[in-house]
Order: structure tokens, then sequence, then C-alpha cells
């Protein structure tokens, strides 16, 4: 990937999302959210996707969700939860066209991120796809590098500016990162000035 074109997203079709601490709150000292009552849908953000939907780019979450290893929720249990927020973003007119997770423990396997498992998923369900027309968007370290390593752009999502918690490995980063955004609403703004060709 050239230098020149790492702060301009114009030709990215394919928007990876981390969840937690991106879509929805995360919950103090990294938590597990396990039930909808906890997930609570950050302001803005189903109007950000649903623009994105309406300008043709594909928004695809993947998501570390290791307290499926750990027993504290099933992998049907996160299926339910993600289809729950399907719905809820469908009634704001937006859709995720895919959710990709790692239900895994730490160490035992090639998809939790910063490793590439989920991506090459994505990949090979959207053949369009590949690091040149994607980014990251995510507010840890590892999505960042998972990102990264792949030679993808990449947006950090830094909570600190919204009251939110700020990642202990943010400053690293803010430096790894392509560009820094206060949250995916600002992200889509920024980043993302889609306007209609018709
Ligand atoms: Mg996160
Ligand atoms: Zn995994």
């Amino acid at each position: 990937m050239g230098k020149h074109n790492v702060n301009n997203f114009s030709d990215i079709e394919y928007i990876f999302l981390d969840r937690d601490g991106v879509l929805n709150r995360s919950l103090p000292s990294d938590r597990f959210i396990t039930r909808w009552e906890e997930f609570e849908l950050l302001p803005g953000v189903a109007g950000a996707i649903a623009r994105l939907n309406r300008f043709g780019r594909k928004v695809i979450v993947v998501t570390n969700q290791r307290c499926v290893a750990l027993g504290l929720c099933s992998e049907t249990d996160l299926l339910a939860l993600h289809e729950r927020l399907q719905k809820e973003l469908a009634l704001q007119g937006a859709a995720l066209d895919a959710i990709y997770y790692c239900p895994h423990d730490i160490g035992q396997c090639n998809c939790r991120k910063p490793l590439p498992g989920l991506f090459e998923q994505a990949f090979c369900d959207f053949p369009g796809a590949n690091a040149r027309n994607s980014v990251m968007v995510g507010d840890s370290l590892r999505d960042i590098e998972a990102g990264a390593r792949l030679g993808m752009r990449t947006i950090f999502i830094d909570n600190a500016h919204n009251g939110g918690s700020r990642s202990p490995d943010a400053d690293r980063a803010v430096a790894v990162a392509s560009v820094v955004a206060r949250s995916l609403p600002d992200c889509v703004q920024r980043y993302f000035p889609l306007e209609a060709t018709d």
C-alpha cells in the first residue's frame, strides 16, 4: 500500500468494524457484554451505518468474543444478540452486511484479532474485497494491528474523546493507525463524505 493514499478513503469499498467500543458502549474494565440488556448502541452509530449502506459500501463487523470460550455465554446467545442488533439497526434503516466473530480463547486459533482469520473469512465470502479497498475501524491496538498486518488502512476510534474507557494501548494504536476519529459517526463524517452520484 502506498503511503500516498493513507489518509484518503474515497476508494474504500469495505468497512470493517470492531463491535464493542465502536458500535456499542464498552463495559467498565472490559467486562463482557453477553446480553441485549447490556448492549447500548452508541449515539449516531445507526445513522452512520445507514449512510455507508446508502452509498453502497459494505459494512462488516469483526469481533473477538472470548466470552464464549470462557463459558459466559453460548454461541447461540451470541448469535441471538447479533440478530437483535440487526433488528435494532433495521428499525433505523441500517444493516450490517456480515458479522464475523472469534469465540475462542487466547492462543487457540487463527481468528482472534490481531490474527487475520476473521478477515480471511470475509475476503472469502466477499470476493471483491481485499486489503487495498478495505479499512479497519477499531478502538483497540489489536484492531489496528490486525488491519495493519494485512496492509489495510486503519482508523482508530479514540474513546478518550467521548468519555468512554480508553484502551491502555491507545497511544500505540494512535501511532500505528492511518488516522484517528472520536466515534464511528465522526469517522464517517470526516473520512467518508459520500455524495449522491445521481
Ligand atoms: Mg473494541
Ligand atoms: Zn478464533
